[in-house]
């Protein structure tokens, strides 16, 4: 069977400031967590910089910085927005690809996040493309094939070639900031069909794809999520944004 290196990665939203970095590079370093698993953080684009000027400091080569959304155009007159030049130049190394509250606050369609996973592909930095199902569509039988559009959005664009070198984020909407996080065993199932989706264009590539679970990991429930065999790892929301939290779930990756 195929080792992949585990990543646990923290989406801190519109949330946290330069203390709350300093405290987490510094627990990261402390507890030597980063040793055999990656670490993702993503902070808002204002703390990029300083995010990337303080990781480099600490020597924290396994923590890597993620931008938490960026646009699908290279520039132009649009306030507010960030290009993917932008995010690399303040010193991003991963991109947040379709995030459920981009898809449902902002209405970005599964076509434009895949436009936003090629970008950033294109420019050298690595996706994690979040996928996942509403309530409704859990309760209405549609999550395979919610999934399978969301997924086949990026493998039309992007061919077989698109899966290579991202993430893929299994977030199941009901359970993201609810509390209730998926079964170890449903969320197993569900990551076994991405990969069988993956594998179903390049084997090789579903051997080596890391697919990780978001949606409520707490301490309590990270060992049993992350011991399934299609599970390589967690992103984070309201838990990344506790220090303490957030290191003993890196801790039991
Ligand atoms: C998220 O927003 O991506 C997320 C997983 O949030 P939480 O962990 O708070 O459910």
């Amino acid at each position: 069977m195929t080792k992949r290196m585990p990543v646990v990665a923290a989406n801190w939203k519109m949330n946290g400031s330069r203390e709350l970095v300093n405290q987490v590079l510094l627990q990261i370093k402390q507890s030597g967590v980063c040793q055999d698993i990656e670490v993702v953080i993503s902070p808002p684009a204002t703390l990029y910089s300083y995010f990337d000027e303080q990781k480099k400091i600490h020597e924290l080569d396994h923590v890597f910085l993620a931008a938490q959304n960026i646009n699908e155009l290279d520039n132009g007159a649009l306030t507010g927005e960030i290009s993917v030049g932008l995010a690399k130049e303040s010193g991003c190394q991963w991109v947040i690809c379709g995030h459920s509250e981009r898809r449902s606050l902002f209405k970005e369609t599964s076509k434009v996040t895949a436009k936003k996973f090629m970008k950033a592909l294109n420019a050298g930095l690595k996706p994690i493309l979040c996928v996942g199902e509403t309530t409704e569509e859990k309760e209405t039988g549609k999550t395979f094939s919610r999934l399978t559009a969301q997924i086949e959005a990026v493998m039309h664009l992007g061919g077989k070639q698109a899966f290579k070198d991202c993430l893929i984020a299994y977030e199941p909407i009901w359970a993201v900031g609810t509390g209730q996080a998926a079964s170890p065993e449903l969320a197993q199932e569900i990551h076994r069909f991405i990969r069988g989706m993956i594998a179903s264009i390049c084997p090789e590539t579903a051997k080596t794809v890391r697919i990780l679970y978001g949606g409520s990991i707490k301490p309590e429930n990270a060992a049993a999520l992350f011991s399934q065999p299609d599970i390589d790892g967690g992103l984070i929301g309201g838990a990344g944004l506790v220090p303490e939290q957030f290191i003993k779930i890196c801790q039991l990756a």
